[in-house]
């Protein structure tokens, strides 16, 4: 007898449009021999980012040693720097039985999601979010419930339409900090107003701070965590960005603050961390001496450095098209910017990122990759260097010179 086989009814209402059927196509066009200016995905190598020699060196150094299994939470020497990087950022009551470390952080958002939820449980995501976040909590079963960030306030969390979202099966609130896609960097006084709402409803806090090491203009980040020593928060963080280390896949998990009450959680996240043995231990090997040295990306973060200049040369760029508006990002390398919807008649944001990927050759990710609701915004990762920059910000410019949808 034949079967058909279909996929797994969990997927039906998970999507994760960042590597989705667009970037196919720009592939799909790029083996065809086309030149497309590829500005929608975070991967420093691919635009040149190299990763520190010394750690390189040390890999190589380290291979005879970590060719085994490591303990399900991670080697200790990593444990204990990753224990030490927390009190410097006054990360509360972090020690090394409460670090996993993670093929990515990546793995440990699946992870902290399927640990804690059950079917229609909610959690509360950015809207836009980092779109693993929704596909996570809806592959645990769980129901992700959108916060607004609101651009007119710098992408900040709406605080009220936050609380107005919390329900009796709300048991979480995922905080990306400094944000993807908006690439801003969110103030002390907005932090405390979740760790509020948080405690209000007793809520398991969620802090994604992978681009913590990446803030540029002088501004410094807040761990979510510092500010929440009597509630839990999962504190999510890796080598990936900071350290220009994608392909190593190298993150870790803290469980930060006050465990009371959340150890069957606790258990949950122990056995998930079991079952997949460990992270990938060559690269746990390099957590230790990458957390003692200085960010690779800190000196390209200031003025002259080369994702500064970067920033400044897309934010120029812009700022010289007719409708569209934006604010300047902080930290990280994306923006995200406003396309005036009326002048336009775009009604489809994923066909617009389709048509300027088909006239002009150029790969954005559409606002709906990010949970967006309104069809008007797009990504760009300012990763490329500025002369390949200028030229997708030129065809970008005469894109919306003429382009109508409808
Ligand atoms: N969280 C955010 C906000 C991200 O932007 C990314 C990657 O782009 C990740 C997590 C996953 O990073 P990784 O799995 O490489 O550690």
């Amino acid at each position: 007898m034949q079967k058909t086989y279909l996929k797994s009814h969990k997927l039906d209402h998970v999507c994760y449009d960042i590597r989705g059927p667009i970037m196919d196509e720009a592939n799909r066009m790029c083996r065809a021999g086309e030149d497309v200016l590829k500005l929608n995905i975070g991967n420093p190598a691919y635009f040149n980012f190299k990763t520190p020699e010394s750690l390189v060196e040390k890999l190589r150094e380290n291979l005879p040693d970590t060719e085994g299994y490591s303990d399900s939470h991670g080697l200790l020497s990593a444990r204990e720097a990753i224990a030490e990087y927390c009190r410097k950022k006054d990360i509360p009551n972090v020690g090394v039985g409460d670090i996993y470390t993670g093929n990515g952080v990546s793995e440990l958002i699946t992870m902290s999601m399927q640990g804690l939820l059950d079917n229609g449980d909610e959690v509360l995501v950015p809207a836009p979010d980092y779109p693993l976040w929704t596909a996570s909590v809806t592959l645990a079963g769980g129901k992700a419930v959108h916060y607004i960030c609101d651009e007119k306030s710098h992408w900040y969390p709406d605080l009220k339409d936050m609380a107005s979202k919390v329900t009796d099966r709300t048991k979480g609130i995922v905080v990306i900090n400094p944000n993807n896609p908006t690439g801003v960097l969110y103030p002390k006084e907005i932090l405390e107003g979740i760790v509020k709402i948080a405690r209000e409803h007793d809520l398991i806090l969620f802090a994604d701070e992978i681009y913590d090491r990446l803030v540029m203009d002088g501004k410094k980040h807040t761990a979510l965590a510092s500010l929440a020593p009597d509630l839990l928060t999962v504190s999510l963080n890796g080598l990936s960005k900071s350290h220009l280390m994608a392909g190593y896949r190298c993150g870790w998990m803290c469980l930060a603050g006050n465990k009371e009450r959340k150890k069957g959680y606790i258990e949950g996240l122990n056995l998930l961390s079991a079952m997949r043995l460990c992270s990938n231990v060559p690269a746990q090997s390099l957590i230790a001496p990458a957390l003692a040295m200085p960010e690779e990306t800190e000196k390209m973060l200031v003025p002259g450095g080369r994702v500064y200049e970067q920033r400044d040369c897309v934010c120029r760029l812009l700022s010289e098209i007719p409708g569209i508006t934006f604010e300047r990002p902080d930290a990280a390398f994306y923006i995200f910017p406003k396309m005036d919807t009326k002048r336009f008649g775009i009604t489809d944001d994923e066909r617009f990122a389709l048509d300027l990927l088909k006239r002009e050759k150029i790969l954005i990710t559409h606002g709906a990759g990010f949970h967006w609701i309104h069809p008007d915004h797009f990504r760009i990762v300012y990763l490329s260097e500025v002369p390949q920059l200028t030229e997708a910000l030129t065809r970008l410019k005469n894109f919306f010179a003429d382009y109508r949808q409808d």
